[in-house]
């Protein structure tokens, strides 16, 4: 693979959603920082995403918004149909800005909003250490090479290797799996604009329209064995999500028939446990985690991807506090590190709650979709209810 090295103010790791958000949300407050991603080029896993509000205000502070608003689907009522036993309820979104958009949309804007050369693809980190006399972090890269960094954000995703080295409780495997797709009606799909979720047993079919043309479905299985798995090829996904989808009227199946082959993916979901996320170690010294890599979360909520654009912007603005002082030249290197790992206490201040928050909600409504338990499913409701229901 591709190789990078040289000593760094900033670095991040991974250029999805979060790595990219951060890179732009510091670049707006004047500070350069390099990203470094393991796959060869740009990409977008996953079809389509949804944010809410929060996400939308976090995506018009990184000056994205305006544009990506006009790619985006508002999503006015999201419709519950079980087909089990006939009844259908509505949730109504008309009070928030609620959107889909496809991903690669997402994360091209983020990219177009860097400068030049921030982000180097190809370049897998295998290890980071702490160097004992500099304090800076040292990365090792699959062929051998070393870069180090006096500030390291690791957006590494699910199975993040700065997650690891500040020795985060790893993520825990679920027994849900989602597998989505884009298809497109070149003469218009004609479903309108609204969101359905339908349910059967333990498979729940998302059809959620973007634009006239273009719709993003998703099945999820909520009861996968522990060694469930798909290859990630995607006419074995077509096949599996055919299989899974039998018995849903015709209008949901074609959509998994004619889907586009190369959109289709299949994940197993994992999740960062709330109570890991409220005790464990979010940062030392200059080095923290952002995005999947601090508080992966299940989809049920729809809130993974606007809780990583959130880290961005607090990290933008804790770091620009800290490195503000330091450009006026009141600062050596020393008490630069010491600003810096005050920023991200700060920082870590400012989202740990959030984030566990959003994951806590997030796990009782995957165990709401997953129940069939009347009483388990009113208990949830009634927690649901009670002590959180809006992000
Ligand atoms: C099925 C599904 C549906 C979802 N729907 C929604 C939704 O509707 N709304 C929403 O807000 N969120 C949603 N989410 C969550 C959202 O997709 C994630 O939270 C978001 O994509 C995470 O972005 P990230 O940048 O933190 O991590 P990732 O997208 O995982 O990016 C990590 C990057 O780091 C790179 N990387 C990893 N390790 C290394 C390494 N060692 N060296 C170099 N590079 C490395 C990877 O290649 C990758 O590019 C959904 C998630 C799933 C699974």
């Amino acid at each position: 693979m591709g190789s990078y090295s040289g000593d760094n103010d900033i670095i991040i790791i991974g250029a999805g959603i979060c790595g990219l958000a951060t890179a732009l949300a510091l670049h707006r407050k004047g500070i350069g920082s390099v990203v470094l991603e393991r796959a060869d080029s740009l990409r977008a896993s996953g079809a389509a995403i949804d944010i809410h509000t929060n996400g939308w205000r976090a995506l018009d502070q990184l000056g994205v918004g305006p544009t990506l608003r006009e790619k985006a689907n508002r999503i006015y009522v999201v419709r519950h149909v079980s087909l089990d036993n006939g009844m259908t309820r509505e949730v109504l979104y008309g009070n928030e800005e609620y959107r889909n958009l496809v991903r690669s949309d997402l994360i091209q804007a983020l990219f177009d909003g860097l400068p030049p050369r921030t982000v180097h693809f190809g370049c897998h980190i295998v290890q980071v250490k702490t160097d004992p006399v500099t304090s800076q972090s040292v990365l090792h890269f699959d062929d051998g090479s070393v870069a180090t960094a006096k500030i390291l954000i690791g957006c590494d995703g699910v199975n993040s290797i700065v997650a690891e080295s500040l020795k985060l409780k790893p993520t825990r495997s679920s027994h849900t799996g989602v597998l989505q797709g884009l298809t497109n009606y070149p003469n218009g799909h004609g479903f309108g604009n609204d969101f359905i979720l339908m349910k059967k047993g333990h498979v729940i079919v998302g059809r959620n329209p973007i634009g006239n043309k273009l719709v993003h479905w998703f099945i999820f299985q909520t009861r996968l064995p522990e060694d469930y798995g798909i290859s990630g090829k995607p006419e074995i996904i077509r096949e599996a999500a055919l299989e899974l989808i039998k018995g849903f009227p015709p209008e949901m199946t074609e959509l998994a028939e004619n889907s586009l082959l190369d959109s289709f993916t299949f994940t197993k979901i994992r999740y960062r446990a709330p109570w890991d996320l409220l005790l464990g170690n979010l940062h030392r010294g200059t080095v923290t985690v952002a995005g999947d890599a601090m508080h992966v979360m299940g989809p049920f909520l729809g809130q993974g991807g606007a809780a990583g654009l959130e880290d961005a912007v607090v990290l933008g603005r804790c770091l620009a506090k800290a490195m503000q002082m330091d450009r006026n030249g009141d600062y050596d290197g020393k008490q630069l590190a010491t600003r810096v790992g005050l920023a991200l206490v700060e920082y870590v201040k400012e989202r740990r709650m959030r984030v566990t928050r959003l994951s806590m909600q997030t796990y009782l409504n995957g165990l709401l979709m997953a129940t069939s338990s009347g009483f388990t499913s009113g208990l949830i409701v009634f927690v649901l209810k009670t002590i959180w229901w809006r992000t």
